[in-house]
């Protein structure tokens, strides 16, 4: 089990509204293009998710799954509505405002895992702290690594690694920084079953044993299964929300 040094909740203490939402949106909008050829991606969203939460978005193609997830993770602007992460209002900051923001409160886990393919995999996992300037706490570094079954794995390069074990180095990635929120967009969607279930075993392990909130989009209804809330998107609006766990 992982166990962490420090708890996110302690670093985010005194941030007005953040102390049970990690992140949320309020009657969010995006539409893109204008005129005859609009597409309202969000069309009126509102959502909460709870610090240590893990839930999952799930709907069919072309949904707006995608783009909830940009614009909760601050990647995209909404047309309208506000979103929130640890309490800031993400909406009206600017460029620099909102790298910062990321650099301290988010994690991402892609489909195409995104690893830098010079770098080795403790330098993949370390890089994000890296960039934010932060101490690197090598108790907790150890752990996860441990946890995520890569230790000895730290010097080789992605190409190197398996799409399974390139994928629990982006979780460790993510995982190291501790963020309020970690976003997974379709972490299965480019392994086989076991690494599949190895990574989603990963993502519940974080959410039940030191609270990582996360926020998953998936097609796959197995890794939906791991999620503790689903959420389902059709046409831009949330048409069911349950919790499961
Ligand atoms: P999902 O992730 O559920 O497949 P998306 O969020 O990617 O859905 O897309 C929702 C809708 O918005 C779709 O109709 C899609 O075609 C449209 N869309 C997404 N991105 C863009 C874009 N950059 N420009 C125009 N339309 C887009």
């Amino acid at each position: 089990m992982l166990q962490s040094t420090t708890t996110g909740a302690a670093l985010l203490d005194g941030v007005a509204g953040s102390v049970s939402t990690a992140v949320s949106a309020a009657d969010v909008t995006r539409r893109y293009g204008s005129g005859e050829a609009a597409v309202d991606a969000l069309r009126g969203v509102t959502i909460d998710i709870p610090r240590g939460q893990f839930a999952a978005i799930m709907g069919p193609s072309g949904s707006g799954k995608s783009t909830l997830m940009h614009v909760l993770a601050g990647l995209d602007q909404p047309t309208s509505g506000t979103v929130r992460i640890a309490g800031e209002d993400i909406t009206t900051m600017n460029d620099a405002q909102l790298t910062k923001l990321r650099r301290a409160h988010v994690g991402f886990v892609f489909q195409a895992f995104n690893l830098l393919p010079t770098l080795t995999a403790e330098e993949n996992i370390l890089l994000p702290l890296q960039l934010a300037g932060r101490q690197v706490d090598r108790a907790w570094y150890d752990a996860v690594v441990e946890r995520v079954g890569l230790a000895d794995r730290t010097t080789h390069r992605p190409s190197q690694l398996s799409g399974g074990q390139q994928q629990r180095v982006a979780a460790a990635r993510a995982l190291v920084s501790e963020p309020t929120v970690l976003f997974a967009d379709e972490p299965t969607g480019n392994l086989d079953s076991k690494s599949s279930h190895e990574v989603l075993e990963l993502l519940r392990d974080a959410a039940v044993s030191f609270g990582q909130t996360t926020v998953m989009v998936t097609h796959d209804t197995d890794a939906a299964a791991a999620a503790d809330r689903l959420i389902h998107i059709e046409d831009g609006l949330i048409v069911a929300d349950e919790v499961t766990k």
